[in-house]
């Protein structure tokens, strides 16, 4: 059979390697399917300041999965992004958070919140990207000074100043970025120089062991100081402990995610 298909096809014979090519083939045609089936879901987790109160969230794709049930994205980004199923998932994702935008206009305690939407290297790399983001503000009505999106250091590696000019373009229209997992990709600190940025986001990696390893807490409290004089602002994911939050704060920090204060959960 391998013989039939040529010189061009690589064929591989080794079960487990095999196994994992089924596997991402099965999750890639089930992730189709999800999209035009409704069994995509958005979660939101709080964004708090010093007094717990909620800032924003930022939205978490889930998969509601028929039979696997609640699908977190650790199992099915990777896939959607080597697909280019994330970007009509990810349209889908910032689509959401427009409709949910104009809802809390509706209500004076959430009209002043945000929402954070992360954003994957392919969706960013697609020429169309203001453009479709443009659509979806004036076709939903939603404040674009309400939409944060959320991209990561590792993305940026190519073509820095089209991405620039990409985000010039939506900082006009009032969108906020975010340097999400701030850290852990190449960290390049020239970014910071290059990009319109408003705000940092410290990996959780670094806040696990903030009580604990002095590392992490010097790396955290050298992130609070570079934010501090580029004017930025910091957030600390994956706080999960008052001691920590304690520590984050007395270090500068003034906003806080994590699950001391919020598990991601459907907005209702
Ligand atoms: P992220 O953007 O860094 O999101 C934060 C992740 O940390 C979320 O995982 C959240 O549930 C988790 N987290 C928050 N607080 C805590 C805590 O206190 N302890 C612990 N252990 N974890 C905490 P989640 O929802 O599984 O998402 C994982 C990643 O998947 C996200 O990391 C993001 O990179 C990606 N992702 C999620 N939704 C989307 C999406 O709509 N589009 C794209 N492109 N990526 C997405
Ligand atoms: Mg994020
Ligand atoms: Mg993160
Ligand atoms: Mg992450």
């Amino acid at each position: 059979q391998a013989k039939q298909h040529g010189r061009q096809v690589t064929r591989y014979f080794d079960p487990v390697i095999e196994a994992q090519i089924n596997q991402h083939g099965q999750i890639e045609r089930a992730l189709a399917l999800a999209l035009s089936a409704d069994q995509l879901r958005l979660y939101y987790q709080p964004i708090v300041d010093m007094e717990r109160k909620v800032l924003g969230y930022e939205a978490l794709l889930r998969w509601s999965h028929p039979e696997l049930g609640m699908v977190g994205p650790d199992l099915f980004i990777a896939v959607a992004e080597q697909s280019g199923l994330i970007v009509p998932m990810g349209e889908w994702v910032i689509a959401m958070a427009c409709q949910q935008l104009v809802a809390f206009q509706k209500c004076p305690v959430l009209a002043e919140q945000t929402i954070a939407v992360n954003l994957s290297a392919r969706q960013l790399a697609q020429a169309d990207l203001v453009d479709n983001i443009k659509r979806m503000l004036q076709s939903s009505g939603a404040p674009a000074n309400r939409l944060k999106l959320e991209i990561t250091e590792s993305m940026l590696l190519t073509d820095i100043d089209k991405t620039r000019e990409k985000l010039q373009e939506l900082t006009r229209l009032g969108i906020r970025f975010s340097l999400d997992d701030f850290g852990t990709g190449y960290s390049s600190l020239s970014y910071l120089k290059k990009l319109p940025l408003s705000q940092l986001k410290i990996d959780q990696s670094f806040v696990r062991e903030l009580l604990t390893d002095p590392v992490d807490a010097a790396i955290v409290k050298t992130i609070l100081q570079l934010a501090k004089s580029l004017g930025l602002s910091v957030i600390a994911e994956g706080v999960e402990l008052e001691g920590q939050r304690k520590v984050l704060a007395d270090m500068g920090c003034r906003e806080f995610q994590g699950y001391l204060f919020g598990k991601p959960n459907p907005l209702e």
